[in-house]
């Protein structure tokens, strides 16, 4: 099995990547909008499927990704019925198995932070994706969606104590960078509900939290209700359309030698190489011009601001950071050569001054 933690920075928000690694199929649970493009490009470099997406229950603080993920990838959208959101494919309740090739996730219901809250649990019960029900030593806010303290109590003991000792817990949130926990530690450790501690003490607890109001629950919540669907989204920067680019999950945009070599002088064509590579034996692509990475940054003046700009260097590794000084320097129509000269004589592409 594949299985990735991803972050959002922004929101706190985990995101959880599984797949099967014989078939490819993989499940996402609680997408994050802002983040779409640098999921869409990790499950495009892993050759996966993304089958579904899932929902642990309406957020508050972000906005799911569920909609444009199948909006992109083809994903089905899955979240509780009891969660009242519209417009997926797939209505969870209690018991419901979500199938990514030989794998599974089980359903169960943990209300109390929303009425629809679920956690998810893997097929062997190694790992279980608790949402906003049980966090690491802490638990979600019951103060508001349909929020219950006592539900919450008699979720985490019944249907999260009740995994293995061993299963690992993932949560949809953490402010501190913890990044996992165990059954075993939340039962001994949790310091609002595990140990001795009784519900009238976890609903004491809460009712007395003084928490602010979620900064982004007037817009998060009424998009989630609808999945995340394009009515209600949050501006997002569109993708550059003046080549066709692809974004990789290391965060550079790359365009396809194919497209540079049909369209040269439609661009700039930066070699970011050393001097002595530039008139080296690989030869350099025509209308190439050397600026080495070193100096790029003191040389941006000398770059039109209106032309789209594409680095190159030896193996496309160079240029990639090449990308980033731009960017910085406020180039936005930038793109990375991704294998460099070596890909770019591989394929057998016209090269200037080479050796023979
Ligand atoms: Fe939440």
């Amino acid at each position: 099995m594949i299985f990735r933690q991803l972050f959002d920075p922004q929101s706190s928000t985990y995101t959880y990547l599984l797949a099967d690694s014989e078939s490819g199929e993989a499940v996402l649970v609680d997408p994050v909008f802002e983040q779409v493009r640098r999921d869409a490009a990790l499950i495009e470099e892993l050759h996966l499927r993304l089958v579904c997406t899932i929902d642990t229950h309406v957020h508050a603080d972000h906005v799911t990704g569920a909609w444009m993920l199948n909006h992109r990838l083809g994903s089905q959208i899955a979240i509780s019925a009891a969660s009242g959101a519209k417009g997926a494919h797939r209505y969870l309740a209690d018991g419901d198995i979500c199938g990514f090739g030989s794998r599974s996730l089980t359903v169960r219901a943990t209300p109390g932070h929303t009425n629809g809250c679920i956690t998810l649990v893997l097929d062997d019960e190694s790992m279980a994706f608790t949402g906003d029900c049980l966090l690491i030593r802490g638990t979600g806010r019951t103060d508001f969606q349909g929020g219950d303290p006592h539900a919450m109590f008699r979720a985490v003991h019944e249907r999260i104590f009740s995994l293995p000792e061993t299963c690992l817990l993932f949560p949809a949130h953490d402010y501190r960078g913890l990044t996992v926990t165990s059954v075993g530690e939340e039962r001994r450790f949790n310091p609002r509900l595990g140990g001795e501690l009784c519900e009238a003490d976890f609903v004491g607890y809460m009712t007395n939290l003084g928490l602010p109001h979620p900064r982004q629950i007037d817009v998060a919540v009424p998009a989630n209700l609808t999945c995340g669907s394009a009515a209600n989204l949050p501006a997002q920067a569109a993708d550059p359309d003046w080549a066709p680019l692809s974004y990789s999950f290391a965060g550079i945009w790359e365009l396809s030698p194919q497209w540079l070599e049909e369209n040269l002088r439609a661009v700039q064509i930066i070699d970011v190489r050393e001097p002595d590579e530039f008139d080296g034996p690989l030869g350099r692509l025509p209308q190439a011009r050397l600026i080495s990475l070193g100096e790029l940054s003191g040389r941006t003046g000398e770059l039109d601001k209106e032309r789209p700009i594409v680095t190159v260097c030896r193996a496309g590794g160079r240029s990639a950071q090449a990308t980033v000084v731009l960017r910085r320097a406020g180039f936005e129509n930038v793109a990375n050569l991704p294998g460099g000269m070596l890909r770019w004589r591989a394929e057998g592409r016209a090269v200037e001054n080479a050796a023979m």
